[in-house]
Parts: C-alpha cells; structure tokens; sequence
C-alpha cells in the first residue's frame, strides 16, 4: 500500500483533534479510488513505547488511538472501531490474551466488537510457550521485543491487505437509516450518504444504543480519545454535520440533548 504524502501529513496533524479539512480528504481520497485511512488501536502500558508507536504511525498515515490497559482497549474497541490492534501483554489491569479472546468471542451480529479484526501481539515474552499461547488465543501475528519499527510496519500493511475485502456483515438498521460496520457504508431511506471518518465513527457510536443519551464526555473518550476534557466544539461541529447529511430526506437523526450530549433518534422509530 502506498501512502501518499497528503496522507501521511494529515496523520500528523494531531490525532483527529481539530482535523481541518478531513471531510474534504476523505473525499478526496474516494474521488481517487484510495483506501480511507485505518485506525490503529496500541494497547501498551509503556509510555515511552507507545509514544513512539503512535508517532511512527501517524507519521506513516495512520489514525492511531491509544490504551494503557485493557478497560481503555475494550472502551475504545466498542466505541472507536479500530482496523487493526497492537497488542502488548503485560498490562498493568491485566493480562492482554484476555482481550486476545474476548475479540474473539464477540458476537458478530449484536456485538459492537468486529470478532475479525486483525490482532498483532509485541510482546517481550519470548519463548515458544508464548507465541503459542497468543495464536492460540486468537493472534495473527507475533512480534517480539525489542522490535524494528519498520518490520512491525510491514506486518501491519500485509495484515490490513489481507483482512480489507472482508464480506460485510453485521449491518445495522435504526428506522430509514442503515449503517455497514465493516465497509462503514451508510443509507438513509437506502441512498448512500458519504461521511468524514470521524462522523462515521460517531455515528457507529451512537447506532449502537439509538435511543440512549451519550454524554459529550463518552463521546470525545470514544471518537476522538480525548483523555484531558476542554473543547467540545469538535463533537458539536461533528454532529452538526452529521445531523445535516443525514437529513436531507426530511429524517430526523442526531438529537442534541441540552447541557448533556446526543443521542441518534428522538424516542420512539419512525415506521
Ligand atoms: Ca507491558
């Protein structure tokens, strides 16, 4: 996979905060036939190795979105739908094989974790007990530590080129809207609607429970992974957007609720 340079300067922008221009990109990038940037998961409770992970992606045109330990990794796996996931295995609320499995136990159809996404264990334990043990768990891939970035790089481009023309499944309907998990396709009274990476991935976030309340807060954690609460201008001016391409047969989606955050539908489903 080649990544242009106006792809690998945009992941360089700053994690999705403040990403002028992104809606503009993306369509740029479906006008030339080109792959929409995939999100990368690095769950690993080394500061110093994560830091260097998620700039090393980024840099090569990656979204990249980071957890110390599994509770952040399963937030952000319901939430943020990674492409792909690094996967370290002492971590300090536990042990990483456990997430290993329990991606690979989700359920494919009511779950909000896809149970196919690729898993690329870096791991400093070696032995041959261990590697084992990972692919027994559900791993596709193994890399030790100290490990070369360019070789984990290579890894990962191979794994994304493997797993991209997954068959879709799991498609989720809530009234006229329908919504693909998988090929993030989105149709509203079956007229496909073309939406920036981040608005999809609010829209996912908010599908999932169509009727429930999310707080700004669960929605700049999940979408965006802000740790440091601030600025919720991002979210408003996502959801905007998204309120307004989703409405323009009339339907009535993303509702701001006053002083608390969004929810997708207002009560009861139309039809
Ligand atoms: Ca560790």
């Amino acid at each position: 996979m080649i990544r242009s340079v106006s792809g690998a300067r945009a992941g360089r922008t700053g994690g999705g905060f403040g990403h002028r221009g992104e809606g503009e990109f993306c369509a740029l990038q479906a006008l030339a036939g080109m792959e929409p940037r995939a999100t990368i998961l690095v769950v690993e409770d080394h500061g110093a190795t994560r830091t260097f992970l998620a700039d090393n992606l980024a840099a090569d045109g990656y979204d990249v979105i980071k957890a110390e330990g599994l509770s952040e990794a399963r937030h952000l796996l319901e939430r943020a739908f990674p492409d792909l996931a690094i996967v370290d295995l002492g971590l300090e609320d536990g042990d990483g094989l456990d997430l290993l499995s329990e991606v690979r136990a989700a359920d494919r159809i009511a779950g909000r974790v896809d149970p196919d996404l690729p898993l690329l264990v870096l791991s400093g334990r070696v032995s041959e007990l261990d590697r084992l043990r990972g692919f027994d768990r559900g791993c596709d891939d193994y890399i030790l530590k100290p490990f070369s970035y360019h070789e984990l790089s290579a890894r990962v481009r191979a794994l994304l080129r493997r797993t991209r023309h997954r068959p879709p499944t799991g498609r989720v309907r809530v009234g006229s809207l329908e919504l693909d998990p998988l090929s993030r396709q989105v149709w509203v009274r079956g007229q496909p609607v073309a939406l920036s990476k981040k608005e999809y991935a609010l829209l996912r976030a908010l599908a999932g429970e169509p009727t429930r309340v999310f707080t700004r807060e669960e929605l700049l954690r999940g979408v965006w992974n802000f740790r440091a609460m601030g600025t919720t201008r991002t979210l408003d001016s996502h959801a905007f957007r998204l309120r307004q391409k989703l409405g323009q047969g009339g339907d009535r989606f993303v509702i701001n609720v006053w002083g608390v955050g969004y929810r997708l539908v207002d009560g009861g489903l139309e039809r």
